[in-house]
This record gives C-alpha cells, structure tokens and sequence, in this order.
C-alpha cells in the first residue's frame, strides 16, 4: 500500500509518498520560513499565495522522486486541522481536486495527531504513549491510546513556547546577529543561551500555584521583555540593540521554558502513573515539534523521565518540523486501521481550530 502525504497547515508546503513500511520512497519540502522571517512573523495571505505557487510542483517531485504513479496510490491524506484557515485551504482544494480527478480515497489529517505518531514510523513504539508536543503554534501533553485514540492532558492557556522564544528573539534583533544568520527564533537562543550564565536574571516560573498540566508561556515572555528593556535603559542603547548579557537572558529565558514544559510533563506522568494509563514495561515519553529539538529542553526532561522510569523518545530534527511524510504515516497508519477514510469527499472541510482528542485537563487538575 502506498500513501501520499501532503501538509500546508502553516508555512511549509510539504509533499510525500511512503509505503505501508514507513519507508519514504519520495518527498519535496517548500519552507516559506524565510520569507516570513523578513515580516517577523506569518502574514496569512503570503502564506496562501506561497502555498499555491510551490503546491503543484512539491507534490509532482514527491510523485516524481518515488516513481508512483497516481493511478498506483492507494489513498491520499491531507491535513485538515488545525491551522492558519488560509493555508489550510491550498492543501485541501488541491488535495480534492487530485483525488476527484484520480478516483483516490482521501484521509483529512489533524496535524497534531501526525505529529504524535511519526515516532511510529521511526521504530516500534506501542500504545499507550504520553506525548509532549511543543513548537511554533502548539504546547500540548496527550495520552496516545490509538491512532485516533487520544487523551489531551494539557495544552497552552496563551501561547506556544516557540512563539515565545522567537519573540524574544526578534526583541534582542537576533535575526541581525552575526551568529544567527538564518535561524529561527528558538534556534538562535539555544546557540546564544550555551555562552550564558542563565542565574544573571530570575524570571519566575508560570503557574507555580496550579497543578494541573496546562502550560502559560505569555508571563515568561513579559518578564524578558521587561528585563530586556530595563537593561537597555541602564546601558542607554536604543531597543533591540543590546550587545552585552544577550547571552545570559537567552540562557535565563530558556531555563525558564524548560523547566516550566519538564514541571508540567512529570504532572502529566504522576496522573497517568496514578491512573494506571500507562504500561508498567517500557512506558514512553514522545516529544515532537520544532522546539524539542533544544539540547537543553531534552536534558530537562531527561531528568523527569530517569526520575519517573519512562524512556524519553524524540525524532531527529527534521522529523520533529512540519512536513510531508508525517501526514503520509499518519495515513498509512489511518489507511492500516481503515479509520476516518473519506469517500463523499464534497463534505469535507478545514478546521483552523481543533483539539487533539478528549480533553481531560479538568481531571487532571481536580486530581491533585
Ligand atoms: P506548528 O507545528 O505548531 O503549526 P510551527 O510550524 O511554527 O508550528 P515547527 O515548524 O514545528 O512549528 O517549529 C518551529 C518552532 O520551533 C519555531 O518557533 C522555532 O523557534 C522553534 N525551534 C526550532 N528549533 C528550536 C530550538 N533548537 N530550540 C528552541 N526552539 C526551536
Ligand atoms: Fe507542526
Ligand atoms: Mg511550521
């Protein structure tokens, strides 16, 4: 069985087709980032009008690379939800239009659900796995029961850690940084963060008073800017042009994203160790999206995961960012299943906003 992936969810234009294995026979990858790294930040309609040019071409190569013809796909996944309404619409009508034309199953993907399971394609992990997924657009902690199975424990009450780190970063002026030439936000940080002394400023940690496993980055993200221009004032600099201890708020701001994800994680592990939610051999700690990719975010949780038994499993980079072949496995996965395969393929439509499973943070909370 062979799958064809395709992701526009936010601003990469990805395409690829896997077989059932998981082995990648071909793939292309559009990345808009530095296009919207000028804007500092995402402008929707740019989006939409780069998702339309490179869509055609990203999933010819994909077709291309792997040597399948559409007439020998077996099915077509898309994501769907959730995601910048924009964006989402150039993969969806694309994806219709193939399918209508080429008589295909369709499989709508929720983009977090691929995220959580690519791990699965990289090597054998069973259900049930706790899930930290952490990047640019989404915090969330989930229990994976099921390829469409899941339990949300927690996710963000503001804003994403990455959306965190690379405001930060666009405050200091990274982008102009000798150093960070062609960065994001969160990469930037870590590189600077290494030549640090994070104990130079103390942001305080979110939400010390609830115990529950949602997460707030927005006040961590206050606390920098105020240090930021404090420090400015001191060394009478104009904003964004600090040269001295931008290392040490780096280092300072990333100390406190991640203790703040491993306080939240080990919470999440105590209610599903309570609950009996997770398996008594082997149980598994998958952390995915673009910020998990931080050395020292792992090495965080590394120390929540020893303490707590579980083995802490994470992608390799390229894997843990938005691209094709995950929403390709999720098919192949779907497909295996025979779940949420569309055939009135007029009924379906993009979500911008959809949580991840059952949302169960309220008992989490209550639980403590
Ligand atoms: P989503 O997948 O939620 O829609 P996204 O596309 O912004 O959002 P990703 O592409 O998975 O997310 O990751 C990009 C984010 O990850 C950016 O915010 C970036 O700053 C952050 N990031 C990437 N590398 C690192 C790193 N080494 N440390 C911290 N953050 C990082
Ligand atoms: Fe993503
Ligand atoms: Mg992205």
């Amino acid at each position: 069985r062979v799958v064809l992936g395709i992701e526009t969810s936010c601003d990469e234009t990805g395409a690829a087709v896997l077989d059932e294995t998981g082995t990648i026979l071909g793939e292309s990858l559009h990345s808009q980032k530095e296009v919207h790294l000028k804007t500092g930040g995402i402008v929707p309609p740019v989006a939409q009008r780069l998702h339309e040019e490179n869509i055609g071409r990203v999933v010819q190569e994909a077709l291309d690379r792997s040597g399948v013809t559409p007439r020998e796909l077996d099915a077509v996944a898309t994501t769907v939800k959730p995601g910048l309404a924009l964006s989402l619409g150039v993969g969806l009508r694309f994806s219709l239009s193939f399918v209508r034309q080429h008589e295909k199953p369709f499989i709508p993907i929720h983009h977090m659900e691929a995220h959580a399971l690519t791990i699965r394609m990289l090597q054998n992990v069973e259900f049930p796995f706790l899930v930290l997924l952490v990047s640019g657009g989404h915090s969330l902690l989930a229990l994976a029961r099921g390829v469409d199975d899941f339990l949300l424990l927690g996710r963000t009450l503001d804003e994403a850690p990455g959306d965190t780190l690379d405001k930060v970063a666009r405050r200091l002026s990274l982008v102009k940084h000798p150093r960070c030439r062609g960065l994001s936000g969160g990469q930037a940080i870590e590189l600077l963060a290494k030549e640090g002394d994070r104990l130079q400023f103390r942001f305080k940690p979110p939400m010390g008073q609830n115990y529950d496993c949602n997460f707030s980055f927005a006040g961590v993200r206050n606390q920098v800017t105020m240090a930021i221009h404090k420090k400015e004032k001191q060394e009478g600099v104009e904003p964004g042009q600090l040269l001295s201890c931008v290392q040490d708020i780096a280092a300072a701001a990333q100390h406190t994203v991640a203790s703040h994800i491993a306080k939240r994680t080990h919470r999440a592990i105590l209610f599903c160790k309570t609950r009996d939610l997770l398996p008594q051999n082997n149980p598994n700690l998958v952390v995915s999206g673009g910020v998990a990719s931080n050395e020292y975010i792992r090495e965080t949780l590394r120390i929540v995961t020893d303490a707590t038994g579980l083995r802490l499993l994470c992608p390799p980079a390229e894997f843990c960012t938005d691209n094709g072949v995950m929403i390709a496995w999720n098919g192949v996965e779907r497909l295996r299943e025979g779940k949420g395969i569309v055939s009135h393929t007029q009924e379906v439509t993009y979500e911008p906003k959809a949580p991840l499973g059952r949302d169960i943070s309220t008992d989490v909370r209550d639980a403590s």
